[in-house]
């Protein structure tokens, strides 16, 4: 249970920049996502809070306490891997005290804990079981039943679901969130996924390209992303974006989106971020916040129907760079080859600077 603190926490390979700049305070018993595409830079951050790899800028503090000539070991840190490291000749209650024992831990303290975690974990049934006949989903749950004992006061988990099977993954979402609820760890978690980052973290802290790019509770990056990496990033799929360019009359001032129609009014507030004096906006929306309406200003073809169930996703538009949008089953929804015409909730549109990304509004 400890405060990590990076200020400035940079890492360069030669002259390769793995991270720059980053700033991001994780509370006490908090749980925070590190989420972003492959080589954005999350191991690396990981690697440096747990003390595997020197930063080459900044610092880490943990409840205020600088870390820079802190190993490892002195560090309370506990660390998942997506390979799992367990003892294969050993059974798997042995595995789960092992960190214990080493630690010095009297027996019976052993044994409770042993049964508390194999019973959260759902490893009850198999502790007297040789670890190296289990399957790759076991094993996981192992490793990290094996890390979670010990109850370090940190608790880092790289990318540790992604070898287990789509099924088991989503069940050790639950499991890791009642684990980390139970003993109240502050918890670090590396995904590229973001549902794994929706579904378990507090704050998800989204990164591309070395950089920190936003932090917020799983709603605030979904509902007011910072930028349109953020915004196409998190929400399957993620949120629709079309060039638009601001188009004024007496009466009032629209966003022109060319042939898929146009939106508005634009509001004020977005006027005045506005920059560029070409009036060129990127326009965004979710695909679930559309509305079917056949006096919508916005109409689009249908290129490919998609049947997930309870809704059906529409591909629309450009087949290559399709707008999705989501509607349901229980109105006529439109066939591959008709037009979609629809509208979205003014408090549903999003506007960013197509020069910078950057969104020029949010609501919440
Ligand atoms: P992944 O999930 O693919 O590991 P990541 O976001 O965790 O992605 P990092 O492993 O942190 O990314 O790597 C960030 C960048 O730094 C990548 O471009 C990677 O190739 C580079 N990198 C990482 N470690 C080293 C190293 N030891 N030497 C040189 N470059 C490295």
């Amino acid at each position: 249970m400890t405060q990590i603190t990076l200020e400035n926490l940079g890492k360069n390979f030669g002259s390769f920049t793995a991270l720059a700049g980053m700033n991001l305070t994780i509370a006490d018993g908090e749980f925070v996502a590190l989420l972003g595409p492959s080589g954005c830079g999350k191991s690396t951050t990981m690697n440096m809070v747990a003390g595997m790899l020197q930063p080459s800028t900044g610092s880490i503090s943990f409840d205020g306490r600088d870390m820079g000539n802190v190993p490892m070991a002195r560090r309370g840190v506990g660390f998942v891997f997506q390979n799992y490291a367990i003892f294969t000749h050993m059974t798997v209650r042995e595995n789960l005290a092992y960190g214990p024992k080493a630690q010095g831990m009297g027996s019976a303290e052993v044994t409770k804990r042993v049964e508390e975690i194999a019973s959260l974990l759902q490893l009850g049934s198999m502790l007297d079981r040789r670890s190296g006949g289990l399957s790759v989903n076991i094993l996981q749950r192992l490793a990290i039943g094996r890390s979670a004992i010990v109850e370090p006061a940190i608790f880092l988990l790289d990318e540790p679901l992604s070898n287990v099977d789509a099924a088991f993954r989503a069940v050790m979402r639950t499991e890791l969130k009642q684990l980390q609820r139970q003993f109240k760890q502050t918890m670090v978690y590396v995904t590229h996924d973001q549902l794994e980052a929706m579904t378990m973290a507090d704050r998800i802290a989204v990164m591309d390209h070395g950089k920190l790019l936003q932090v917020g509770t799983p709603l605030e990056v979904y509902n007011n992303p910072a930028d349109t990496f953020v915004a196409r990033f998190i929400g399957s799929p993620g949120m629709n974006l079309i060039d638009g360019e601001i188009s004024k009359s007496d009466k009032t001032t629209m966003v022109d989106l060319k042939q898929f129609g146009s939106f508005g009014p634009v509001p004020d507030a977005v006027l005045g971020k506005l920059k560029s004096s070409d009036g060129k906006v990127i326009f965004g929306f979710r695909p679930e916040m559309v509305e079917l309406d056949s006096n919508g200003s916005l109409k689009m073809p249908v290129n490919f129907v998609e049947r997930i169930g309870a809704r059906t996703l529409l591909h629309l538009g450009d087949p290559d760079d399709s707008i999705k949008i989501t509607v349901s089953n229980h109105e006529p929804v439109p066939k591959q080859g008709e037009v979609a015409q629809f509208t979205i909730p003014p408090q549903a549109a999003r506007y960013f600077d197509p020069q910078t990304g950057n969104v020029l509004r949010g609501e919440a």
